[in-house]
């Protein structure tokens, strides 16, 4: 990894996913514990070793008993007696007397011997064939770790929501879940040894303007909790101990950056059309209803992509018709009469909840996933339409698919969309009659048989991400093959074309959603390709809309002409960033 190191400054370089520059002290997440030693006693010391394991099990049971009392407050009483397991295991006489009895008798050391003992117990629950036992496995093991880090001395995991100061984050990974529990007041960014551009945890860093980098190898093993530190999100770049001339340069970056602002805000509420007087719609992508205030503080036009998802993993149980409808219902209400796309459950991949059953793959990305989700559990399924059918009598809501791999699928959802409607009728809940339905376009086959879905949809929407991940077979959250993560694939642009070409054939009108869309340097490729609406995190709109009005559709097009013809990628990519750096500039001074 390049690392480099001037005066006790080291930095790691990795892929920036969010922009911004933060400082502050480190906090170290997730850091594997040590091995449990077996350290040999003298007779004498073992009275202390039980002592010590005593005080453990006091400090543990206290943590418990915190941890209850908080989940009982935020959550309920059921909630919290979760917990009540985990207190039994702490008075569950045979096992400590049995750990007690392997100190004295082979005096061995307290870690050793509650280690050796709870594991021979929680493999015994776990190979059981009950569900009730398997549970107390989980429990006992949940136990065992905090009981050994009191031990060990070791720090708990920070809990992401009650951050007591500023930090910044960093780990080896950050799920989606995690990320979402990240508190912004306290995190000022993150950053993780794996992951890429288009991984969820990405997307919500840029969703939650967090600046953040990940794909770091193994900056989390070489770094301090307490260590101070700067994370440069525009570059991909964390420096920990950085020189008063590092700061120095820092600053000026910042500053270019605060001029490059001013001028964005400039344009924020002009429409994003094109020096040849195309106009092109800019969209905003939303994870929850509350984000409808930056899409219009960032001069967006709209939603274009509500991942609907975030709504399922913010929350301890699936969230349910109602609830669903009051979240749809107000992000619709704060943008009527701009349009709201709002995408069915797309879970599965690298998104799962703690409190749903999901089967563990092999291939989670090829697997159950999304749509298919939705049309085998169709309860599921049924709250999230009512809600958003609900939800589309008070405003301009749209309700779109995820993952259509083919016509059945679509057929079957569309059909269900039918018969829901056909309930609220019955049951006399006003919804919009003429909501229209969407399907995104992000498998190679999606592509390949869009005519047919083009009949049966009223738009498309293009989700990059995973269309390049199928299309390439470059699993799109692996940093080992980030390189080949390739946009620019000239197998990418003419499924791009396909695409929009059946669409506008019959009429249907083409948004891309996907991360390529958010960059400025490949938004002129899409445009020339015939795409008519671009849609991206909040913060991204503004450089978006200052490139597009700078740009010819003529020059798009030309570039899009020769991205059909070429053979390579790179050659692809090259050109686009000459067109992109002609224009504007200023877009790209991050260094
Ligand atoms: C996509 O795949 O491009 C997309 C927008 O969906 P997601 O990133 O949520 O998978
Ligand atoms: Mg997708």
């Amino acid at each position: 990894m390049p690392e480099t190191q001037h005066g006790g400054e080291k930095s790691f370089r990795g892929i920036p996913v969010s922009a911004g520059v933060c400082r502050g002290k480190l906090l170290v997440l997730g850091r594997a514990r040590p091995a449990i030693a077996k350290v040999q006693l003298s007779d004498t010391a073992v009275n202390e070793e039980v002592n010590r394991l005593e005080k453990a099990l006091v400090q543990t049971r206290q943590q418990i008993l915190d941890i209850q009392r908080k989940v009982s407050e935020r959550m309920g009483a059921e909630e919290g007696s979760i917990f009540d397991a985990h207190l039994l295991v702490l008075e569950d006489r045979t096992l400590l007397d049995e750990v007690v009895r392997v100190i004295r008798e082979q005096k061995v050391n307290a870690e050793h011997a509650f280690h050796t003992v709870a594991e021979r117990y929680a493999n015994t629950l776990a190979a059981i064939e009950d569900d009730y036992l398997r549970e107390r496995a989980t429990d006992m093991r949940d136990v065992t770790t905090r009981v050994l880090n009191n031990l060990l001395g070791l720090v708990e995991e920070a809990d992401l929501r009650h951050l007591k100061e500023p930090c910044i984050i960093i780990s080896h990974d950050l799920t989606p879940s995690k990320t979402a529990q990240l508190d912004k007041r306290n995190v000022l960014g993150f950053a993780t040894d794996v992951g890429s551009k288009t991984s969820h945890t990405a997307i919500m860093a840029r969703s939650l303007r967090i600046p953040a980098a990940v794909g770091l190898q193994d900056a989390s093993g070489q770094v301090e909790t307490g260590q101070y530190g700067l994370l440069d999100g525009l570059n991909g770049v964390l420096i920990v101990n950085p020189t008063d001339q590092t700061l120095y340069e820092y600053g000026q970056l910042i500053l270019r950056q605060a001029t490059l602002r001013q001028r964005l805000n400039d344009i924020l509420a002009e429409p994003a059309v094109t020096l040849d007087r195309h106009r092109i719609l800019l969209n905003a992508n939303i994870e929850q209803a509350s984000d409808a205030e930056q899409v219009k503080a960032n001069g967006a036009e709209g939603v274009g992509l509500f991942r609907t998802e975030y709504l399922f993993l913010n929350h301890d149980r699936l969230p349910g018709e109602d609830q669903q409808y009051q979240s749809y219902r107000e992000a619709a209400a704060a943008l009527k009469p701009l349009p709201v796309v709002i995408r069915t459950l797309d879970l599965g991949g690298d998104k799962f909840l703690a409190h749903m059953q999901m089967p563990s793959e092999l291939n989670p990305f090829l697997g159950w996933r999304a749509i298919r989700i939705s049309l085998q559990e169709r309860d599921i399924f049924r709250a999230q339409l009512r809600a958003i059918l609900r939800a589309s009598a008070e405003g301009n809501i749209k309700v779109m698919y995820p993952m259509i791999s083919g016509l059945d699928e679509l057929k079957q959802a569309n059909a269900l969309l039918e018969e829901y409607k056909a309930e609220l009728r019955q049951e006399k809940i006003a919804f919009d009659e003429h909501l229209q339905v969407g399907a995104m376009i992000e498998t190679p086959s999606a592509a390949m048989v869009a005519d047919s879905l083009a009949k049966r949809v009223n738009f498309f929407s293009i989700g990059t991400n995973d269309l390049i991940q199928y299309s390439l077979a470059v699993d799109r959250m692996n940093e080992k093959i980030a390189h080949l993560y390739e946009p620019t694939h000239p197998a990418i642009v003419r499924l791009i074309k396909t695409t929009v070409d059946a669409a506008h054939r019959h009429q249907v009108p083409v948004s891309v959603c996907g991360e390529m869309a958010s960059d400025p340097v490949l938004a002129p490729l899409l445009l020339g390709l015939g795409v008519d609406e671009l849609s991206a995190a909040p913060s991204l709109v503004p450089p978006l809309k200052f490139l597009i009005r700078r740009l010819k559709l003529s020059e798009a097009q030309q570039l899009a002409a020769f991205a059909l013809e070429c053979e390579s990628a790179a050659e692809i990519l090259s050109r686009c960033q000459e067109l992109a750096r002609a224009i504007a500039p200023s877009l790209f001074e991050n260094k």
